[in-house]
């Protein structure tokens, strides 16, 4: 095997591999350094995303939304089914058969574009070398023109909760319970202790989130974030806002959680406990001290908005530098690094990278919250439009929640949209491009939206920007 290549990968996580495949699209020799081994010892492609990330939890996150509707819903539709029951090592049995399906697929991606796979652990040496040690603790030195880092991220540990693997889990042994847990600790209401939650929630758990901060998802605009917790209380979520675990202990299969509210202390039991307060990024053991590659101050690798890192030749992408952690971002930033390597112009928008939280309804953004827009003093103007006005929404039941868009109040181009109801995630793309085409909302609304549609909703937030919604009084 060739140890010389234009481009050398570390992580074949989808920043990873996506920045691989195109900068081999582009003409470029390429491998790419996967630490990741299957039991047998092969190489495990894909990373968080596809193995314990974006791909098994949406999987499992479809079965339970299955299974709620069939159990809450079908009636109401004059569908009997009888109480349905979940086969939950079935369920696992599904995930895992598309967690195979899509890593599989990234192998004959690699194979098909000329993509060399190392096994090992990738260390970033100076000058642009990799140093690669296999599990049997072989090194070798592997020259590449470039670098491109694509680590990752790995969840963070609290003390107070130490993860076990068993009873207390994070997010990895939450998409492995082989049988829904009576009663359900979550400490961290974030996107993945909402989205896990639910998982087990729909499926019959008592859960409940502990949750430090006083505000519900603070990061989401704040009406929306408002609207989004009384839907999830209507669900049944229990949600604790201002709750600081500072204590648990596991006694006979089950575990006793303490915690600090400014009532006081207070104890609860549960039968699994899911810690998912954030992840960090996996830069420990990735650098020789003469790399020149620096980290900032929470570890992520220092880089510039092109993702160059401030030694030269070196770049890094993904969950390892700064940004949101989503997989999309990770993979256009791949894209963008691979084609700046191979002399392009490229560059990515920041501002325009949408966010979604899987829950049912979804929750999904793009671009600057109401709050953002009040810190940074521009004059703006929202419309909002709920989904309780969409006939679609009510054809099929499913009316919690809103759409809203923000726009300058001088020249009206879209600054955000933020929307909880079905189908949030697809609903907010469509607002991503129109950003992206630099769109005004009167753009928008003077679009021909189908009817009935989902979409209708988008389209009738934009008109009430100027107050010119129909549907609603
Ligand atoms: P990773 O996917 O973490 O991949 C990094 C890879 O690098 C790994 O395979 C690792 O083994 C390898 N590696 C690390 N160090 C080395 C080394 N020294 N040498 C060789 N290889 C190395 N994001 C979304 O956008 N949408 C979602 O719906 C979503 N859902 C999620 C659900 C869960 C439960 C979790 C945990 C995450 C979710 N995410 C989601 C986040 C998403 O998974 C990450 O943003 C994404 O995987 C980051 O991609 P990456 O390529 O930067 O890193």
């Amino acid at each position: 095997m060739a140890d010389k290549f234009d481009i050398v990968v570390i992580g074949s996580g989808p920043a990873g591999y996506v920045g691989a495949i195109k900068a081999a699209q582009l003409g470029m020799t390429v491998a790419c350094v996967e630490l990741w081994a299957d039991e047998k010892g092969g190489t495990v492609l894909g990373g968080t995303c596809l193995n314990v990330g974006c791909i098994p939890s949406k999987a499992l996150l479809d079965s339970s939304q299955k299974f709620a509707e069939a159990r809450d819903s079908f009636a109401l539709h004059g569908i009997g089914v009888g109480k349905p029951k979940i086969d939950v090592p079935a369920m696992l049995d599904r995930k895992q058969k598309i967690v195979s399906q899509l890593t599989g697929g990234i192998a004959g991606l690699f194979k098909h574009n000329g993509v060399t796979v190392i096994q090992g652990r990738g260390k970033v040496l100076a000058g642009a070398k990799v140093e690669v040690t296999d599990k049997d603790g072989n090194r070798r030195i592997v020259e590449a023109g470039d670098v491109i880092i694509a680590a990752g991220s790995e969840p963070m540990r609290i003390p107070p909760a130490p993860v076990d693997g068993d009873t207390i889990v994070d997010s990895t042994g939450a998409l492995e319970f082989t049988a829904v847990p009576k009663r359900l600790g979550v400490i961290g209401a974030g996107v993945i202790g909402l989205e896990l939650g639910s998982v087990w929630g729909r499926l019959g758990a008592e859960v409940v989130l502990l949750e430090a901060l006083d505000d519900f998802l603070p990061m989401m605009d704040t009406q929306i974030a408002k609207e989004t917790h009384k839907i999830f209380k209507k669900q049944g979520l229990d949600i604790r806002l201002g709750a600081r675990v500072t204590g648990t202990e596991v006694k006979k299969g089950k575990v006793e959680v303490t915690y600090d509210t400014a009532e006081g202390t207070h104890r609860e039991t549960f039968d699994k406990l899911i810690v998912s307060v954030g992840r960090r990024p996996r830069s420990e053991e990735l650098l020789a001290s003469d790399s020149g590659v620096t980290l900032d101050e929470r570890g992520f690798i220092y880089v510039n908005e092109f993702c160059a890192t401030e030694a030269p030749h070196v770049y890094a992408v993904g969950d390892v530098v700064r940004g949101p952690m989503l997989a999309h971002k990770g993979s256009e930033e791949g894209v963008m690094v691979a084609e700046r390597i191979a002399g392009k112009p490229a560059q990515l928008n920041y501002d325009c990278i949408p966010s979604v939280i899987y829950t049912h309804p979804e929750v999904a953004a793009v671009g600057k919250t109401e709050q953002q827009l009040k810190a940074d003093g521009v004059d703006y103007k929202a419309g909002v439009f709920p989904f309780a006005a969409s006939g679609r929404a009510l054809a099929a039941n499913d009316t919690d929640g809103m759409v809203k868009i923000l726009a300058d109040a001088q020249t009206d181009r879209i600054l955000g949209a933020h929307i909880v109801g079905p189908s949030a995630a697809d609903l907010t793309q469509q607002v991503v491009i129109a950003m992206e085409f630099g769109s005004s909302a009167e753009d928008l609304a003077l679009m021909v939206f189908g009817h009935p549609t989902l979409s209708e909703a988008v389209h009738e937030a934009a008109l009430a920007v100027d107050g010119h919604a129909i549907h609603i009084a």
